[in-house]
């Protein structure tokens, strides 16, 4: 049996109840065949697939807080450690009720290779809880975040493990650990990314994926003798990546026309207006309904099951932007129809592995999150180096190195899947690129 079928039968019989995790293996170890294939001797000797698909550690706590009527609420909280081979962990947290170990995992598995990609010196770790920050005051996000930081300290250091934002966990969120983490550990060091501007947080954080994946589009589209000046795009999310990837779609001069959230979804002709989203979501914290209320040339729909969502609209460029598996085969089936001529994933793993498929199959140029959305982490890096240095860049200095990436990875992954003789197989240029520089790191580092 070849190498990787012997690995994926062992993952998925020792992670059986981990959905998201196996998919996330498959999907990379599959495209990782031709690399694998050509080492196969020395990495199964070095074991070295078995040693990449088990994270280094899992830790899972209890976090009691006390909410605002005095009763104890008690939550899980994660954090894995996957992959240390490039540079101390790093990956966000996630605060959302789906939350469990699985989508940890498959999150710090998709963390290694992404944070490999951005060329820059970090390992693979994500972190989170099932806890919900929706309908909670200030005051109880504050006691979750300092009763999770008071477990999590133990973990984590400037150049151990550095977390960062993810779905629910904010720059509020983020201060609220920070604070807590001094006042244990009396250090006043980098340890959390998506810090505000006055305690060490880096300008162009906040924009940073959202930019990042429209920087990797633009030179995808480049790349194809095509511009992104006229372009439709359809986005879904409405939070931190989607309101920033329609920010900078728009700036260079495409038409966003959708933008969605757990409950339904904006379609919007006229393009969507950045700044009355950013007003409706970051500032009052609203539903999207606000949004159509507000504009004459927005349509507000309810989220059904079995609906398109997003997704059905004549589009040419779709940007999946708000959580993992939100585009299957049937929207794929659709935006095909419909003409779309790229797609690239804002979010993490919002493709179903049958629609990522599916657009390959039909020469849709597809970039998948690994890739595409880097640009988060990579800039939380250089929140990193700056904390090092005692020193903040400039806005203009931060995105401009940020755009190099981006274009400097989507060369990466076009110039991996030519070598492999999968000429615009993003996907597995992605995963081979970012596979193996740390796969180098781990045979120099010897059996750890
Ligand atoms: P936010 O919490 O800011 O926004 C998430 C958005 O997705 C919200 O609009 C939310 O709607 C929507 N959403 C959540 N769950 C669902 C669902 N089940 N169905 C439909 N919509 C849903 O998160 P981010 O924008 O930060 O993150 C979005 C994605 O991007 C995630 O996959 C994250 O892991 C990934 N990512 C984020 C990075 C970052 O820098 N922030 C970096 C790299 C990846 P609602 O408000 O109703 O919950």
């Amino acid at each position: 049996m070849a190498y990787v079928d012997e690995v994926l039968e062992k993952v998925k019989a020792k992670n059986a109840d981990q959905p998201e995790f196996i998919q996330a293996v498959t999907e990379v170890l599959n495209s990782l065949r031709p690399v694998v294939d050509a080492n196969e001797a020395q990495y199964r000797k070095l074991a070295i697939l078995e040693r990449i698909t088990e994270p280094d550690r899992q830790i899972m706590f209890r976090v009691p807080w006390l909410d605002d009527n005095g009763n104890v609420q008690v939550n899980r909280g994660y954090r894995v450690q996957f992959n240390n081979s490039i540079g101390p962990y790093k990956g966000g947290i996630r605060l959302h009720p789906s939350v469990n170990l699985s989508i940890i995992k498959f999150l710090g598995f998709e963390q290694v290779f992404k944070n490999s990609l951005t060329t820059l010196p970090i390992g693979g770790g994500k972190g989170g809880s099932d806890f919900d920050p929706k309908g909670k005051s200030d005051n109880e996000i504050m006691k979750f975040c300092q009763s999770f930081m008071t477990e999590l300290q133990k973990y984590i250091g400037a150049d151990t493990d550095v977390p960062a934002g993810d779905i629910g966990t904010g720059a509020r969120e983020i201060g609220f650990m920070f604070g807590q983490y001094k006042r244990i550990r009396d250090l006043y060091e980098g340890v959390l990314t998506g810090k505000g501007l006055t305690y060490g947080g880096s300008l162009a954080r906040t924009e940073a994926t959202g930019y990042g994946l429209l920087y990797l589009t633009e030179e995808m589209v480049k790349c194809h003798g095509d511009k992104m000046e006229g372009k439709i795009v359809a986005i879904s999310g409405s939070g931190n990546v989607a309101t920033y990837a329609a920010q900078k779609a728009q700036q260079l001069g495409a038409k966003v026309v959708t933008v969605s959230d757990s409950t339904g979804w904006i379609y919007d002709p006229e393009g969507i207006d950045v700044d009355l989203l950013k007003e409706v979501k970051e500032v009052k914290r609203a539903r999207l309904t606000e949004y159509a209320a507000a504009r004459k040339s927005a349509e507000y729909h309810e989220k059904k099951n079995g609906e398109h969502g997003v997704w059905q609209y004549k589009v040419d460029i779709a940007l999946p932007c708000a959580t993992q598996n939100e585009l299957d085969i049937e929207d794929a089936k659709m935006l095909v129809a419909n003409g779309v001529k790229y797609v690239a994933e804002g979010a993490n793993m919002p493709t179903t592995i049958e629609a990522t498929e599916y657009f390959q199959k039909n020469n849709v140029p597809f970039v998948g999150g690994k890739a595409a959305n880097a640009g988060g982490v990579a800039t939380s890096a250089l929140e990193m180096s700056q904390n090092s240095e005692r020193l903040s860049w400039s806005f203009e200095e931060v995105d401009s190195k940020l755009k190099g990436i981006m274009v400097g990875i989507y060369h990466a992954i076009d110039d991996a899947a030519k070598k492999y003789g999968m000429e615009g197989n993003y996907v597995a240029g992605a995963n081979i690129a970012g596979f193996e520089k740390v796969v180098n790191a781990m045979i120099a580092q010897g059996v750890c």
